[in-house]
């Protein structure tokens, strides 16, 4: 059976299982285990990544555990439960669930698997940050729950991390870390997480949001620089030239903001009359849903030319984001004329870029230009992953970010709960 994620990347499983409870997940995975054979786990698969995407095998898919239990400051959430599920109900009880990966049909499993963090991560960090305890099976049948503050009961060595706010790119081992760490952003190669208690804030009071437009780039980006140290600021997001037209908007770019209570932000340089502001939750849904639109056509685009979407997930050091976006707009340019756009988490120095590649022949041509500016990325001290997870289509940039040895030790973790190889098979390790 053919399977695919948001990117459209392909793969097949020999049999899908959808079960219901976590010792028939026990039964499945040991068997696996007993007989060799690849085992995948899928949440809702809008990874873009390929980690959820098996490549033959068995893979078990999670839409069946549901659970939503709220409580004060905490829900208790089955894997398979959809983000945007959890958004409401913790709404609904006058609470507030903070990550928010623009994408709300993903699954509470995935969001941990790829430690996804998303545009309010500029406040509120990624999911890492919310996650207090996880129901995890491991391949030897075991059902065990972790809780915040339990340590790992054995060695790990210390894997240099680089200095960039948001981070999914591997285990990220230190001596003393807890379980709960260990599998977040590990992205389905150590256990099958089950269940999981998140954090829950309460509600803000007043949020006010905008997308502010600006006449061309480079005020948009002096506003960024501006406005990023602004306390109450929540989210701040850019959307370049490109991006910009393939909107259908007349301007140059645009910055996308959110903020609680009082904020009063300069607005040298924007076409503030032009911009939309809005603190309803309506008005609000409604301008995620235009940053989110991009992205779809983006991929809508590109499934319709049959082509995989392409794009990268880099993040740098705050103080090289400037300098970083002016390398993938002379490299993309060059070799993509304006064919790409670049847009996204500004405010974390996590701008996206994602290719328009008009047929296969140039689509062919931009994994090794991805690749070489993935190497200028690690060279101002960023990281290659931040938020969607490696996966199997990233895997190969693993080695860019860590040396061997660091990669043996990750391996080593990995061979401890999977002697064999199975489960996530060809995700982080290529
Ligand atoms: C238009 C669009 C916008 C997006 N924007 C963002 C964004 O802003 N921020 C962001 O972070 N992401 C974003 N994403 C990517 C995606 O939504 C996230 O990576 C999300 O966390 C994936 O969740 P999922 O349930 O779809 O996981 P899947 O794609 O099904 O799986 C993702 C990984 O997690 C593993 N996994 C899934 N469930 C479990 C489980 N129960 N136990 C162990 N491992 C598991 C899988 O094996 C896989 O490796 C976007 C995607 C799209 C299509």
């Amino acid at each position: 059976m053919q399977i695919t994620d948001a990117s459209h990347f392909a793969g097949h499983a020999d049999q899908i299982f959808t079960p219901r409870h976590e010792e028939e997940i026990a039964e499945i995975v040991t068997r696996a285990n007993r007989e060799g054979i690849p085992l995948t786990i899928m949440g809702a698969l809008t990874g873009l990544a390929g980690g959820a995407v098996p490549q033959g095998g068995w893979a078990i898919s999670m839409g069946n555990f549901k659970k939503l239990d709220i409580t004060d400051g905490a829900a208790r959430v089955g894997a398979g439960t959809l983000l945007r599920d959890v958004q409401n109900a913790a709404l609904a009880a006058g609470q507030f669930y903070a990550p928010d990966p623009t994408e709300n049909t993903s699954s509470i499993g995935g969001n941990i698997g790829a430690n996804a963090s998303g545009s309010r991560s500029f406040k509120f960090g990624a999911t890492r940050r919310h996650v207090r305890a996880l129901r995890v099976v491991h391949l030897d049948g075991r059902i065990v729950e972790y809780r915040r503050g339990t340590p790992v009961d054995f060695d790990v060595p210390t894997i240099p991390l680089p200095n960039v706010k948001k981070f999914s790119c591997g285990y990220q081992l230190k001596p003393g870390m807890d379980y709960v760490d260990l599998f977040i952003g590990s992205e389905g190669t150590l256990g099958v997480v089950t269940e999981a208690e998140l954090g829950l804030l309460p509600a803000p009071g007043e949020i006010t949001g905008g997308i502010v437009f600006f006449p061309d780039e480079q005020s948009a980006l002096d506003a960024v620089d501006r406005w990023r140290p602004t306390e109450g600021l929540r989210l701040l997001e850019f959307l370049d030239s490109r991006s910009i037209k393939l909107m259908d908007q007349p301007y140059g770019a645009a910055v996308i903001v959110e903020w609680e209570g009082d904020v009063e932000l300069d607005m040298t340089g924007a076409l503030e009359a032009d911009s939309w502001f809005g603190s309803s939750a309506r008005d609000r849904e409604r301008f995620r849903l235009f940053r989110h639109r991009l992205p779809e056509k983006i991929h809508d685009h590109l499934r319709k030319l049959g082509l995989v979407v392409i794009a990268t997930d880099y993040a740098v050091p705050l103080e090289k984001n400037r300098e970083m976006l002016d390398i993938y707009r002379d490299v993309l340019s060059e070799n993509f004329e304006d064919r790409f756009v670049m847009f996204g988490h500004i405010g974390d120095a996590h701008v996206h870029t994602e290719l328009l590649p008009k047929d296969q022949e140039e689509w062919d041509r931009s994994p090794a230009v991805i690749k070489d500016l993935a190497r200028k990325v690690v060279e101002l001290g960023g990281t290659v992953g931040a938020e969607h997870g490696l996966g199997k289509r990233k895997a190969h940039l693993l080695n860019l970010q860590y040396g061997p040895e660091h990669i043996a030790a990750m391996k080593q973790v990995k061979a401890r709960f999977d002697p064999n190889n199975l489960l996530g098979r060809g995700t982080l390790f290529s």
